[in-house]
């Protein structure tokens, strides 16, 4: 089979693998899209090395093959989840298996992920997606609708609260696009125009650029002086959650989703004087699958994140083209 592989920075190329045999527990899954996510590209293809496996965990397709399972078989259709996890421990019992506490690998970082025709996974790390659920949404399930749904459930929001989102890439299209499907009204801040013009067609109300201005004025003056009732930061950048903790109103919420390990915070102002609430998280529990493909089923259109489809061979092509961030989410589709 043809699969991707990362061998330096800004270096990808695309090569023959022997086709992938499933044992025990593990099933022979052909992909039919696969998504490129924003940990891809700084985690593997923007750092030094050669990343000696194939890389790649948004993935959706179909069962191929299988050795001796539990629950799939051949022809169901599925979504990846990017841990090999244990299956036993309390977070893996609570659905949170991306927490694992005795993984046995990750796809796509270490394991052989979904950039590939095919890919070989524990059944355990696989969702068995209903029939009205399309492969390019179940390839962005994973992430970039997933996350944020589970973000949106923990921090109560509802169709009365004006949402702010800083950075509108993949993960903050989706924000965007859940948002605005829960009813709120949306506020997007992000630099690259492309993306902006993206964020409305997803149903941001507004979509600001920071370089046109003070953050917090702009969406002061657009909101006629009310603020955020939340804030969720998914740019991995300094500022935006310092504009965010600013911008939420008294007993607001802050919601982390961008990757970042540092971060300035003010707590007198921020915690102590508004009783704003924090929080952050990187997956959904796996109960809530079902809520998100009814949500599809409802009318969510997070397909349109969707900007650019390459075949496995383009590899090289397409994680050159995520890294302009001239796209929104670029995925990978079988070649016709
Ligand atoms: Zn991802
Ligand atoms: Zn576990």
């Amino acid at each position: 089979m043809r699969g991707a592989r990362i061998l330096d920075a800004g270096k990808i190329e695309t090569r023959d693998y022997p086709d992938p045999t499933p044992q025990g527990e593990e099933v022979v899954v052909r992909l039919e899209a696969a998504a490129v996510c924003g940990s891809d590209l700084h985690g593997l293809y923007q750092t030094p090395g050669e990343k000696k496996w194939i890389p790649g965990h948004e993935g959706a397709g179909v069962v191929v093959a299988v050795d001796r399972p539990r629950v799939l078989k051949v022809g169901d259709r599925v979504a990846t989840s990017a841990v090999f996890s244990c299956g036993v421990c309390d977070l893996c019992r609570a659905g949170y298996t991306i927490y694992c506490r005795q993984p046995r690998g990750t796809y796509g970082f270490g394991l052989d992920g979904v950039h590939a025709e095919y890919v070989r996974m524990s059944e355990r790390s696989l969702l068995r997606m209903p029939d009205s659920m399309t492969f390019e949404q179940g390839c962005l399930v994973l992430d970039p609708v997933g996350t944020p749904y589970h973000m949106y459930k923990r921090t109560q929001t509802t169709s009365l609260h004006v949402v702010g989102v800083f950075g509108a890439g993949p993960m903050g299209l989706g924000t965007v696009c859940v948002g605005a499907f829960l009813g709120a009204k949306v506020v997007a801040v992000e630099p690259v125009a492309y993306r902006r013009e993206l964020a409305k067609k997803l149903g941001a109300a507004e979509a600001i650029d920071p370089a046109a201005g003070d953050v917090v004025r702009q969406i002061r003056d657009l909101t006629n002086g009310y603020g955020l009732d939340r804030a969720v930061e998914c740019s991995g950048e300094a500022e935006p959650l310092a504009w965010g903790l600013e911008l939420v109103r008294h007993f607001g919420q802050v919601a982390i989703i961008g990757e970042r390990q540092e971060s300035r915070i003010n707590p007198s102002n921020h915690f102590l004087r508004k009783e704003v609430t924090m929080s952050g998280s990187t997956c959904f529990p796996l109960q809530e699958f079902d809520e998100l493909a009814r949500m599809f089923e409802r009318g969510l259109r997070a397909a349109q994140m969707i900007t650019h489809r390459f075949t496995v061979d383009q590899a090289a092509e397409a994680y050159a083209t995520f890294a302009t961030k001239q796209t929104g989410k670029v995925i990978f589709v079988p070649k016709k």
